[in-house]
């Protein structure tokens, strides 16, 4: 029988080349992906709300008919127009508006049937929904449509949410019969989990909300437990091979240190010294650094890395992203060539991006083969096949969370066991990162090299973004750099905001106008992103309008304001790490998060922003304020291969999954038996890189 995981989406009715294509772009490839890719969120659509029960201020799913509409060109902004539609129920009528959506008109005849979703507010006494997400229904639909639990998904591109249920739901009564279990048998009956197309129907489709709760159960334990197998077997085999001693004592290291133009602080010398015991040993060193943004943990891992490089061995760190990877090798050059103490000057240092051209590349490319470069900084450039190492002794991964577990076993088979250091600022609970990097050893830097002033943190209403602006301007005239940031590229009308592009014609030539303004984002050409980049480094420019691309290691001392619109759209730890790129400097820094959502939640969360400064803190406040019931928040980890389990509000399932995989392996190491080689199937089609690790026994 034929896996629907290679079974190609295209064989459904309904999905020609073109869906395909953009099928393909939210990673729905195959028949499997589909059946995957779990609906943002639900509708309860067995009673609805009547519009005279809704209150100002909830966010609402309500059914009502089109009563009247009419279109007007706002008077605030000259080609913007504005659609209205009057909707009503039995005891009541609300007003639906649309901004410069004219097409949307041909949907609103009246006498339709709609279902509308979004945040009621009232002006005057009128009650109205800015852009509610809407569903015309039909006196033929479905019960997948109307008197159920409803599934809402992150639409790809030109189709409905109609369609695509009945899409969701045609994939289902084909191929869920011809489905597979990877959990075996025991394991689901220990632990009281759904078989896999239970899970799978009710993930979708849920009887009510138990069922989907327990399809949610199941398909995070599948994850978890599929995620924990690998790491445990990496341990496993960790302990059986032989690695380098380093030599610690040794010139460069030392030189390093004492040149160095601090102290570094008694966190940092730990770590230091925890990293040389390991380095020294004749085992692998598999370590995961963990401190704060701002905490210092470049300057360990370069410590580590002359540690490498003055016994002869080379050192290969990679970084998420083409600014990072320059910023570090530009800092770290600076720090060995200040250096007077000899042997520090001649370390070769190279960089790797995919943004060299051709010729630069095959360079590095062979120089690196030949043993002539000591410390190779790059990209996921690092991972490709023609990267080969003469003498690979250390591999340092920075901000690791930006990487999948996968990638990081890659990078060290470029080696005979090299050591390993991870690094990482996201700020998890000991007893959570045991279980998430059950394979490493853990040092905490938790302090702050000292002098460091707190970075002064303000919560705002959308309505005072003007005075956000006006601090920025007093930073600006005392010579300080800005950044304002952005959660989307492209304004969105389906959201309602803004997006970076737009705001930066805004206010390049409005509240910016004496300054000089730049902006960046993730689609701009890689060259350009640099340029700007650069500029902004020196200082020659003023505001940088950027979006989430800021958020790994940029460090640049001058920018000491950060204003973030729409903060509630981002999540806690992701806003901590914007906000580590200000207050890098000795002067005071300022951000401000500009919101206007009215949730005591999200006020709630902001308001754990302006009170705690320690990424710790604020993780345990976000766990707190959303609670366990929180569905799909799982971005907040950051660990991306993860797509619906969440460590922070499932750790009791993370926890069992870990024993239940301990279990399984302390019976069948070579995962061989019936439900092993199953098993081993699955995890080689997720993490394609562990090949090497399971199959060699
Ligand atoms: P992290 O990567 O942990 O966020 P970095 O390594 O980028 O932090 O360090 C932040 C800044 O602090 C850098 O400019 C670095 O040179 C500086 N720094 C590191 N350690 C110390 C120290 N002990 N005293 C003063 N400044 C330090
Ligand atoms: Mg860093």
């Amino acid at each position: 029988m034929e896996k629907i995981s290679v079974i190609p989406v295209q064989y459904l009715k309904g999905i020609g080349p073109k869906r395909v294509k953009v099928f393909s772009r939210v990673g729905i490839n195959t028949i499997e992906d589909l059946l995957y890719y779990f609906p943002r969120r639900y509708e309860d659509r067995r009673n609805f709300t009547t519009i005279a029960m809704v209150k100002e201020g909830q966010t609402q799913t309500l059914k009502a008919t089109v009563l009247a509409k009419g279109e007007r060109n706002s008077w605030r902004r000259r080609g913007f127009s504005i659609l209205e539609v009057v909707v009503g129920d039995e005891t009541g009528k609300i007003f639906c508006v649309w901004f410069n959506q004219s097409y949307l008109r041909q949907y609103f005849r009246v006498g339709t049937n709609l279902i509308l979703y979004g945040k009621v507010e009232k002006y005057g006494n009128r009650l109205q929904m800015n852009s509610p997400e809407f569903e015309i229904i039909y006196e033929k639909d479905s019960f997948l449509d109307i008197g159920r639990i409803v599934p809402i998904y992150t639409l790809p591109d030109g189709i409905t949410q109609r369609n695509f249920r009945h899409l969701v739901k045609v994939a289902l009564d084909e191929y869920l019969p011809m489905i597979t279990d990877c959990l075996p048998y025991d394991i689901r009956s220990r632990n009281n989990l759904y078989n896999l197309a239970q899970a799978l129907l009710n993930i979708h489709f849920p009887e009510d909300a138990e069922a989907q709760k327990e399809a949610y159960r199941r398909l995070s334990f599948e994850e978890f437990f599929l995620f924990q197998v690998p790491l445990i077997l990496r341990k496993l085999k960790k302990r059986q091979c032989p690695g380098i001693a380093h030599r610690i004592e040794g010139r460069l290291a030392d030189s390093f240190i004492t040149a160095l133009p601090f102290q570094l602080t008694t966190a940092q010398q730990k770590a230091v010294e925890e990293i040389k015991h390991d380095m020294a040993k004749p085992v692998p060193m598999h370590r995961l650094l963990q401190g704060d943004v701002g905490s210092g943990k470049t300057v360990v891992a370069t410590i580590a890395s002359l540690i490498s490089i003055q016994g002869g061995y080379q050192v290969a760190f990679m970084v998420p992203t083409e600014i990072l990877a320059k910023q570090h090798y530009e800092k770290i050059m600076s720090q060995c060539q200040n250096t007077t103490i000899s042997g520090i000057k001649e370390i070769k240092i190279g960089l790797l991006t995919s943004g060299l051209d051709k010729k630069e590349k095959e360079k590095i490319l062979s120089r690196i083969a030949e043993g002539k470069v000591n410390l190779v900084i790059g990209t996921h450039a690092l991972l490709e096949g023609s990267v080969q190492f003469k003498r690979l002794g250390l591999v340092v991964i920075d901000e690791q969370h930006k990487f999948g577990v996968g990638q990081r076993a890659l990078l060290p088979q470029k080696g005979l066991n090299p050591d390993v250091l991870i690094m990482t600022a996201t700020p998890i609970p000991r007893t959570l990162a045991i279980t998430l990097y059950g394979d490493l050893d853990i040092t905490v830097i938790n302090e702050l090299p000292a002098g460091r002033l707190a970075i002064k943190t303000f919560y705002f209403d959308e309505k005072e973004t003007q005075k956000a602006y006006e601090l920025a301007i007093e930073q600006l005239r005392l010579g300080r750099q800005v950044y304002i940031v952005y959660p989307v590229i492209e304004e969105s009308y389906a959201m309602d905001i803004t997006g970076a592009k737009k705001r930066f014609a805004e206010l390049k030539s409005g509240v910016f106008k004496d300054f000089r303004v730049g902006l960046i984002h993730g689609r701009l050409k890689q060259a350009e992103q640099d340029k700007t980049m650069e500029q902004f480094k020196e200082g020659k420019l003023d505001v940088l309008i950027a979006t989430t691309i800021l958020e790994v290691g940029i460090d640049i001392a001058n920018a000491t304001c950060m204003i973030i619109e729409y903060a509630e759209r981002f999540g806690l730890a992701q806003l901590h790490q914007l906000r580590g790129r200000i207050g890098r400097g000795k002067d005071e820094s300022f951000c401000i998060l500009v919101s206007r959502s009215q949730t005591e939640e999200a006020k709630a969360r902001l308001e754990a922003m302006v009170k705690y400064t320690d990424g710790f803190r604020i993780a345990e406040e976000d766990l707190k304020i959303r609670g366990p019931g929180e569905f799909f928040g799982r971005r907040q980890h950051g660990l991306c291969e993860l797509k619906i389990a969440n460590p922070l509000t499932q750790l009791h399932l993370l926890k069992r999954s870990r024993e239940e995989a301990i279990r399984l392996l302390a019976r069948d190491s070579g995962l061989i038996e019936r439900t092993g080689i199953l098993l081993k199937e699955k995890i080689l089609e997720k993490f394609p890189e562990y090949e090497k690790l399971i199959l060699v026994g």
